[in-house]
């Protein structure tokens, strides 16, 4: 190799060390830029109530009782009863086998990183039996480069237009099937050898809703991944620049619980 090859190769190390530093210096500020409102925040978790859509076979979901009043107490509290995975959820690893990890038990590092933008609203309107291929991940690679560890992969699909319409956000045939999209496998398999931190998506399961095995759950929740479920319209995303700080509730031994993810918008 001659001193040319050298220098050059000594030049695109150099570059890439440049791009790699000015991206967390990117990502600093944009955390910097909240308080002043230079950085927008998207909130992209629903508010709770009882009528939001519920996984089908669930009778009860949400209950909220009033115990004190101003009026009579001075002060204002409730007692809320929910199901776990209700509204805009987050699935701890522990929520199908082999996942081990309870929802508090997720490291706290795992819950902000990059998000990773998968839009497939095209797709997804013309089918909506819909499952996102290995190749199209690496289409989004060949435009945006390679995945980061620690990235969170959110899919778009556009159905967060349809909620909280039940009929139309389940969409479910005459036997009662589900119709929306999801990862596959395939897809799931190649993320989880990127080494992402999280699934996310704006449908009530990461698996397509004609699944009946579950096969994305239980590889990406076995790898120790976790899932976001019922995400809020993502429109305003970009499909890359933005930063993610998933807050779960740290309840002891949970399988998942609602969770407020903010997406930092470049
Ligand atoms: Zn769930």
């Amino acid at each position: 190799m001659g001193a040319l090859g050298r220098s050059s190769i000594f030049a695109v190390c150099f570059a890439l060390l440049i791009a790699l530093l000015s991206q967390n210096t990117h990502h600093d500020s944009m955390l910097e830029g909240v308080p002043s409102g230079k950085t927008r925040v998207l909130d992209l978790s629903y508010a709770i109530n009882d009528k939001l859509v519920p996984w089908p076979g669930d009778e009860k979901f949400f209950e909220a009782k009033v115990n004190a009043t101003v009026e009579k107490n001075g002060y204002f509290t409730r007692s809320f009863w929910m199901l776990e995975h209700y509204g805009t959820h987050l699935d701890a690893p522990a929520h199908f086998p082999p996942g081990k990890a309870t929802v508090d038990q997720i490291p706290v590092k795992q819950l902000f990183g990059p998000a990773v933008v998968i839009d497939v609203r095209a797709e997804s309107g013309k089918d909506a039996d819909y499952q996102l291929g290995a190749t199209r991940v690496e289409d989004w690679e060949k435009r945006h480069g390679r995945i980061p560890e620690g990235a969170i992969v959110l899919l778009r699909t556009g159905w967060a237009s349809r909620w909280p319409d039940t009929r139309k956000y389940r969409n479910q045939d005459e036997k009662g099937k589900m119709h929306f999209p999801g990862f596959s496998a395939e897809a799931a398999k190649l993320l989880i050898e990127r080494k992402v931190s999280g699934l996310g998506c704006d449908t009530l399961s990461i698996d397509h809703g004609a699944s009946s095995d579950y096969k994305v759950h239980r590889l990406a929740l076995g790898a120790g991944l976790f899932q976001l479920e019922n995400l809020a319209d993502m429109n305003e995303l970009p499909e890359t620049g933005a930063f993610l700080v998933v807050a779960p509730i740290k309840l002891e031994g949970g399988s998942g619980g609602p969770v407020r993810v903010f997406a930092l918008l470049p």
